[in-house]
């Protein structure tokens, strides 16, 4: 055997359809790639403020320790996240990130004979789970651009392509990367019709920004729907992207399943040590949220001023609408150092998704944007 490529022959059938996952280009990497400083990155949808000091005491103290393997439990992270939910620690499986758990739902459901459903324009890493197994993987069409939820999730077109074969179905509530969402009367009807052998995954990875309003309280269905199971993340909102920690909320049954096929050290002990103390924090975050909402307001005026109007959005960033020249667009940001993550690999090639940042980064984006504008660079 010669060359790289004689191993895909080698590789499990399923891994040969993929396409690895493309990551928001990190600042060091575009500093390095174009020469400039004080890189930007709106590409992620990290909380630009950061961690409160609190936490960052916490994690300090938590490094003394780093020769001893984390607690493969989590006991006071599963504790503090009972206490915050109001939620049994049966009902929780903590994860490597939220990602980690997709994967791991994946992994004990899904097998070549079965199927998985989602929505054509939804976050990537459910496609990745899903091809991985082998299980047909169902793509439901999305809403129309016409629609007042553009690109957004079409549950009856979801819940049309569910049979005897489907284990699971994804739902991204918001979703990434239009931003959209599904109220509660929607969703508890979605449930209500889904068969009992088909787990609805409602990911909430963008929960503390969304709650509200017609925002679907979905913990206080989970008697109600023993086959839901809720995601969230402390990726977003409380600002630990970097330490990697998720958590699902679920029937004990499904969690004593993912806790099979978990690595038992999945979640690092720094990250524990600063999710419970995150946790804590909620003034914190409610302030983030604040803050969050102001600067998307500037920003979405900013940009429809610019004729660049975007989707409606319950998360931390837009989706905005270039046109042809997205890609172009996206060049002349990296040169003058701003990282936004363009979305053709979602099959999105006209827009853009932007991190909503702190005030001086909206000023600085929507600055660099005009002049490209002017230019007709
Ligand atoms: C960011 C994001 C996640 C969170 O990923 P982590 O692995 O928890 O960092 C999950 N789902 C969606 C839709 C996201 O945008």
């Amino acid at each position: 055997m010669t060359g790289d490529h004689a191993y895909t022959e080698l590789a499990a059938a399923p891994v040969c359809g993929l396409t690895p996952y493309e990551p928001g280009k990190p600042p060091e990497e575009l500093e390095r790639e174009y020469g400039v400083s004080n890189a930007l990155k709106l590409a992620s949808n990290e909380n630009p403020f950061g961690v409160p000091d609190s936490v960052r005491t916490a994690m300090s103290e938590a490094i003394d320790n780093v020769r001893l393997y984390p607690d493969g439990a989590g006991f006071a992270l599963s504790r503090a996240l009972s206490e915050h939910l109001g939620v049994d620690p049966a009902w929780l499986t903590l994860g490597n990130g939220s990602n980690d758990i997709l994967v791991l739902l994946a992994e004990c459901f899904l097998t070549p004979e079965t199927s998985a459903v989602y929505d054509q324009y939804s976050f990537i890493i459910y496609r990745l789970a899903v091809q991985a197994t082998g299980a047909e993987a169902r793509v439901a069409a999305s809403n129309p651009p016409e629609h007042a939820q553009p690109f957004g999730h079409d549950l009856n077109a979801m819940l049309a392509l569910v049979d005897a074969t489907t284990r699971l179905v994804f739902i991204a509530n918001p979703n990434n990367p239009t931003g959209t969402w599904v109220d509660g009367e929607a969703l508890h009807d979605f449930l209500y019709q889904l068969p009992d052998h088909v787990l609805a995954v409602v990911d909430e990875a963008y929960y503390e920004y969304a709650v509200g309003e017609d925002y679907p309280g979905t913990l206080a269905w989970r008697d109600q729907f023993p086959n839901l199971v809720i995601l969230r993340t402390f990726s977003k909102a409380y600002g630990l992207a970097g330490l990697r920690v998720g958590y699902s909320i679920s029937n004990p049954g499904i969690a004593e399943l993912l806790n099979r096929v978990r690595q038992p050290f999945n979640v690092n002990s720094v990250g524990q040590a600063a999710a419970v103390q995150a946790l804590a924090e909620q003034d914190w975050v409610a302030q983030c949220h604040a803050t969050n909402l102001l600067c998307m307001e500037t920003l979405r005026a900013g940009l429809a001023e610019l004729g660049m109007a975007c989707l409606p959005s319950r998360a931390n960033f837009l989706l905005a609408h270039i046109g042809t020249r997205a890609a172009a667009c996206n060049e002349y940001l990296l040169r003058q150092g701003i990282i936004v993550r363009p979305v053709a690999n979602y099959g999105l090639p006209e827009y853009l998704r932007i991190t909503v940042g702190a005030e001086q980064d909206v000023t600085r984006l929507l600055a660099v944007l005009r002049e490209f504008t002017e230019q007709g660079a």
